[in-house]
């Protein structure tokens, strides 16, 4: 089971040691490392450095848990290495320090960004290239949900967004509907069902994780559908005790 967490444009530096501080110390994330649930954080890029720092100081000192069970990557990756390309962030070099997945295709970078699937298609062909595992967000807006033309639109995003893509790689699928993202309304069960069913019939070996308005309390009726592997977490992964509420959520009956 995978556990995002998407920080978005959140947290100092110092912020970040705070949370850390806490977050490493606790025997909820022991045991679930144990379990081999995979926790993976996605911080602002700047902080990427002092991320992997702590990770790496915190599995000197834990050698028994394995490395790719608490892992980090970028929010956002450019489709070239290298070049004349002011602001953006190269997934290589992400990878010389150690990140190991990048999201794609936020809906943010989508709609703030403009973000085009065309794009979003060339950021995963490199990531794959390089080795690093995409998250590639998708999802509809409030108006296609009750225009009841969600389903087409959400295929033909992924038919877009996936050309070229080699899906024999291991590429993480992320339904985020925009209505449920930093708005409290959480998609129910069965619409988290009906595109998961989608999703598997279309692409079976696939990993799927649910993202919107994801907190300790929804979370296991979400984690418990057989079509999830996870969930993507913004506002409830910025407090280290709310997250690993979260977290603990999922074993508790
Ligand atoms: C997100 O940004 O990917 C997200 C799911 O945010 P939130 O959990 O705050 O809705």
């Amino acid at each position: 089971m995978i556990f995002a967490a998407n920080w978005k444009l959140n947290k100092t530096s110092k912020e970040m040691e705070v949370f850390f501080s806490t977050f490493l110390k606790s025997n909820i994330l022991k045991k679930a490392l144990q379990d081999k649930k995979k926790i993976i954080f996605f911080p602002q890029a700047l902080l990427s450095a002092g991320l992997s720092q702590i990770f790496n100081q915190f599995l000197n000192d834990n050698p028994i848990l394995v490395k790719d069970h608490l892992s980090w990557g970028l929010q956002n990756t450019f489709y070239h290495n290298e070049g004349a390309f002011t602001g953006e962030n190269s997934a290589l070099t992400m990878k010389e320090m150690g990140g190991q997945f990048s999201l794609v295709g936020h809906s943010e970078r989508r709609s703030l960004f403009k973000e085009t699937n065309k794009e979003v298609s060339k950021k995963l062909v490199l990531l794959q290239q390089l080795g690093v595992v995409p998250i590639l967000c998708f999802g509809e807006s409030l108006e296609l949900r009750q225009s009841g033309e969600y389903k087409d639109f959400i295929l033909q995003q992924l038919k877009e967004s996936l050309l070229s893509v080699d899906l024999s790689k291991r590429i993480i699928l992320a339904y985020e509907p925009i209505w449920a993202i930093g708005t409290g309304k959480q998609a129910s069960t069965e619409d988290i069902q009906e595109i998961g069913t989608l999703i598997k019939e279309k692409f079976p070996k696939l990993e799927l994780l649910y993202g919107g308005s994801v907190k300790p309390s929804n979370v296991k009726a979400i984690v418990n559908q057989k079509e999830i592997s996870g969930v993507l977490v913004g506002g409830a992964s910025l407090d280290p005790q709310v997250f690993l509420e979260l977290i603990s959520s999922c074993y508790n009956s």
